[in-house]
């Protein structure tokens, strides 16, 4: 949001809101000064001295409640607004410990000043009503500290997955179509939970990408892929590995550490693709494709995943060092049946042709879908028809296998 259409100009002496009413916006100084006052005992206290770059105005935003004080311009003064949706908004967003404590501290200081306002008057403080507060606020916020007791939990227990080496990559094979042969392997992350056994990546990167965790969680995965590249090129020299990369690594920048692994492990740096969705890139596509451009200048090779959901414009391609265009599953799913479909399968084989990338296809399941695109000249196709993703060994045999049986 731009700020600078939400300034406000305040003559000395005007009041900006006043206790007692729901509040519309909080405000930041600007210009001049303000004053905060409250209502106590029946005097007009005041509470705050305010000067440029100081906040108020916020508390009744973040808890519903109505202004506890009144806020009068002391000087000329010129305030930014913050409107309640764009606060409302980003404490939705923010992680819910941090929206829980920023309730939790205010309900105390509201308690505290209500405690205070009875020990100025000489009352004695009265416990029943107290009590009732407690009891009713702790009834409110019971389902949220469920539910962040519940995510941390969670996110204590990727934590520990990683530590305890409960990860796993498993290796779906890619095979080459002209040829019929075991070309490279995708890297998918497992989760092998002591008690709920194996878990798919479906239930847990959500959280690790959330939580931050996807980045040690990343870096994992890159060494591991890494290391298992060099035990597959003793079987296969030319067989690659492609590793899925996510949103968040590429805001963490992850260069310094890619380049180490590469060394580190000493890896065939040709037979390394890097994976980034289709929505990912457009979703930033300069810093991404600067990014993309230094992996490129380590040696390893780039897919677009998902191709044909993230709504590309066709023309921004070229500008990527993109080497391999993955087409999404869902129109290899649907197009024997569907003939838009099978027209956006064969537009996109052409589409890379054109661009020299070659063309994963992803989803075969059936055979019928491996010999339409052979016609389409896809170099590779990967799904369940060839197999699902394996555990290491398993996939090994499989390399052993194929193609002779
Ligand atoms: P993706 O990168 O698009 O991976 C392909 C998914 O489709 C895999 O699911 C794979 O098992 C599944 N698949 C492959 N062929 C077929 C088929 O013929 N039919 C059907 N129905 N499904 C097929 P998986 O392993 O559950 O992974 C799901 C998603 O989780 C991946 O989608 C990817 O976005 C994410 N993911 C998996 N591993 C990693 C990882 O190591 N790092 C990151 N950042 N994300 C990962
Ligand atoms: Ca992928
Ligand atoms: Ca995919």
């Amino acid at each position: 949001m731009a700020f600078d259409s939400h300034i406000r100009s305040y003559e000395a002496g005007r009041v900006i809101f006043s206790e007692g009413e729901p509040g519309e916006a909080a405000y930041i100084i600007d210009q001049g000064k303000v004053e905060l006052s409250a209502l106590i005992n029946g005097e007009q206290v005041v509470i705050a001295h305010l000067k440029k770059g100081e906040m108020f105005g916020e508390m009744s935003l973040i808890d519903d409640q109505l202004r506890s004080a009144t806020a009068i311009a002391k000087t000329p003064a010129r305030l930014i607004v913050v409107p309640r949706k764009y606060i409302r908004e980003k404490i939705d967003l923010s992680d819910n410990l941090v929206s829980m404590s920023l309730r939790v501290v205010l309900e105390r200081y509201r308690e505290m000043r209500i405690r205070l306002e009875h020990v100025l008057a000489g009352k004695e403080l009265d416990h029943a009503r107290r009590y009732y507060q407690q009891e009713t606020s702790a009834g409110v916020h019971a389902e949220e500290a469920r539910l962040a007791a519940e995510r941390l939990q969670a996110e204590n227990n990727l934590r520990e997955a990683l530590e305890e080496n409960q990860l796993e990559l498993f290796y779906q094979p890619i095979i080459n179509l002209s040829e019929n042969r075991v070309a490279g392997c995708e890297s998918l992350i497992r989760w092998r939970h002591p008690k709920r056994g194996l878990v798919s990546p479906g239930e847990f990167i959500g959280l690790a990408e959330e939580t931050g965790l996807i980045v040690p969680i990343g870096l994992w995965i890159l060494e591991e892929a890494c290391r298992a590249q060099k035990r597959f090129a003793t079987i296969d020299s030319d067989l690659y590995v492609s590793i899925n990369l996510s949103g968040r690594q590429f805001e963490a920048d992850i260069t310094d550490e890619l380049e180490k692994i590469l060394n580190e492990t000493d890896v065939d740096r040709k037979r390394i693709k890097l994976e980034i969705t289709e929505s990912l890139l457009m979703a930033n596509p300069l810093q991404v494709a600067e990014i993309l451009y230094t992996f490129k200048g380590f040696g390893v090779d780039i897919a677009i995943d998902d191709f044909g959901t993230g709504y590309s414009s066709f023309s921004y391609l070229h500008r990527f060092p993109i080497d391999v265009l993955k087409i999404d599953q869902s129109f290899v799913f649907t197009m024997r049946d569907n003939p838009k479909s099978l027209e956006i399968v064969r537009t996109l084989c052409t589409l890379a042709k054109a661009l020299g990338m070659s063309v994963i296809a992803e989803g075969i399941e059936d055979p019928a879908d491996v010999k339409i695109l052979r016609d389409f000249s896809a170099d590779f196709g990967q799904g369940f028809y060839f197999s699902k993703p394996m555990p290491e060994a398993e996939f090994t045999a499989f390399l052993g296998s194929y193609g002779s049986g």
